[in-house]
């Protein structure tokens, strides 16, 4: 590493002052504004630069759900009087473009580090002692030690579950299964659910839970098992799958998936969808001691720190919001307070998530059952069809709602199920992230015609819930 010489002074003790093990979001963010302040960074990635993120996540993702919304838009521009037919969907040419893109994303990745003056290490990381790590073949020592390793797909346990396939293998199969069965009801399950069945598989939803998506506000949740029903997704709820048996050798051999109840699926994929965990194994997390918590998830105190000093930890590896903007939001924080001007202020209340399931779900703050076990709160509901489904007789609906405390009149949260619900949600965030009111919202002169004015002209509270009211 040319420009990374041992140098005389006190900090030049070590190759670096700066480690990042994990070329993800977080770690790049972090080695590129830790770089910009002058300080000697390398980072260390195994896999592919960008992380789960930018290949075999989010990007990707939204990739394919943009692929399936052409086939739903496809059908409905015939309302439009366009003498469309649907035709059939090139599978692998969906997934070669997408490849494409993502070979491009890599290349800009590495290209900004590289641009930073960090020095990238094609390899894998692990621990010697707190400041030393074996980087494939080379050891190297660092001042500062950050772990960016991220998370990954945790699979299933029961008989014949290896048959089943995980987020990170969806990415590349080499064609569109017909039937499939998704285990599971959070972010992954629900997304892939829509994608799977736009582009035109028949999609089976198996879950534990009442209803989809735990911990979203449940007027969101009910909303969503509709537009998934009215998508012909066949919904499972309360149930849990116990085996999955293939019907012989071949690779393409039909799987038949036994429930708890007794029910026997019959499927060409089934894609376990059940959750991820930190990715810790083999780091060598021992050898120094650093804490970590019953799920593998390092534990940080304030700044990022582990329980070693000197070691810091941000993103998925901590397991607490595993979203990529947190991670980016943690380790440009941590940057700049080892680096630069501080740390960066943020509230982790108060951060907004989508699901981009058919249609979107997008949310800020606190739900209708948080707000009420914290007090009295005012909430507001609106349920419609969007204009552009009067003319496709596409059953749709959309859903609004705010969360409102029945006190001070802030607005505590922000839930929206429909069309463009990211893009509206992600403008209403930086209002509540404000403080804004209920009042504020009023008195916001809407944009017609659109469907997010429906948020600025709620003006009948629909029900008190909370404080004894409910
Ligand atoms: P989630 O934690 O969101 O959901 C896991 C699902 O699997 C839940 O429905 C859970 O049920 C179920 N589950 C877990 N264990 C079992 C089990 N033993 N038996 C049956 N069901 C089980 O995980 P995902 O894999 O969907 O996604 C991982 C994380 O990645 C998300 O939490 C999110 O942080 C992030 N992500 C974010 C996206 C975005 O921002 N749009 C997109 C994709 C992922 P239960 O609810 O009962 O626990």
């Amino acid at each position: 590493f040319r420009h990374h010489r041992r140098g005389t002074g006190p900090d030049r003790a070590f190759d670096f002052d700066l480690f990042v093990i994990g070329g993800g979001a977080g770690g790049v963010r972090c080695a590129r504004v830790a770089a910009g302040h002058g300080a000697r960074v390398g980072v260390a990635e195994e896999r592919f630069w960008g992380g789960t993120c930018v290949n075999i996540g989010c990007v990707p993702k939204k990739l394919l759900v943009m692929a399936a919304e052409y086939g739903a838009a496809l059908d409905d521009a015939r309302g439009f009087g366009w003498a469309v037919q649907r035709g059939a969907h090139d599978w692998a040419a969906l997934i070669a473009a997408k490849d494409r893109e993502i070979a491009r994303l890599n290349g800009i990745y590495r290209r900004m580090l590289e641009g930073a003056g960090v020095a990238i290490f094609d390899a894998r990381a692990t621990f010697r002692d707190a400041h030393t790590l074996q980087v494939g073949e080379r050891r190297i020592t660092a001042e500062r030690i950050v772990i960016a390793t991220g998370g990954q797909p945790t699979r299933p346990t029961y008989p014949g579950a290896e048959l089943a396939v995980v987020s990170d293998d969806i990415f590349h199969l080499p064609a569109l299964p017909h039937r499939v069965v998704l285990h599971g009801s959070g972010y992954i399950a629900v997304e892939f659910a829509g994608i799977l069945a736009g582009l035109g598989a028949e999609v089976d939803l198996v879950y534990r839970q009442p209803l989809p998506l735990r911990g979203f506000d449940a007027d969101l949740r009910a909303a969503l098992a509709e537009a998934l029903t009215a998508d012909g997704v066949r919904l499972h709820p309360e149930r849990n799958i116990t085996a999955i048996a293939a019907s012989g050798d071949a690779p393409g051999a039909v799987r038949r998936v036994t429930l708890t109840d007794g029910t026997v699926l019959e499927a060409d994929l089934v894609f376990a969808a059940t959750g991820r965990h930190p990715n810790v194994a083999g780091l060598g997390l021992e050898a120094v001691g650093v804490q970590t918590n019953a799920k593998g998830a390092i534990v940080t105190g304030e700044g990022a720190e582990t329980s070693v000093p000197g070691l810091y930890a941000i993103g998925d590896v901590t397991d607490r919001l595993n979203l990529t903007p947190v991670a980016l939001a943690e380790g440009h924080s941590l940057a700049e307070s080892l680096f630069g001007a501080g740390p960066r202020a943020w509230d982790l209340d108060r951060v907004a998530t989508a699901v981009f399931s058919s249609p979107p779900i997008a949310t800020v703050g606190l739900t209708e059952e948080q707000a009420a076990a914290r007090g009295p709160a005012d909430i507001y509901v609106s349920r419609f069809r969007p204009m552009r489904h009067a003319l496709t007789g596409r059953e749709r609906r959309t859903l609004m709602k705010l969360v409102v405390d029945q006190k001070t009149q802030r607005v505590l949260g922000a839930h929206m199920l429909g069309e463009d619900a990211p893009e509206i949600i992600q403008g209403l965030s930086v209002a509540i992230n404000c403080g804004a009111t209920k009042a504020d919202f009023d008195r916001t002169v809407g944009i017609h015609p659109t469907s997010a004015e429906e948020f600025v002209t709620m003006r009948t509270r629909t029900r008190s819930v909370g404080g004894g009211q409910g």
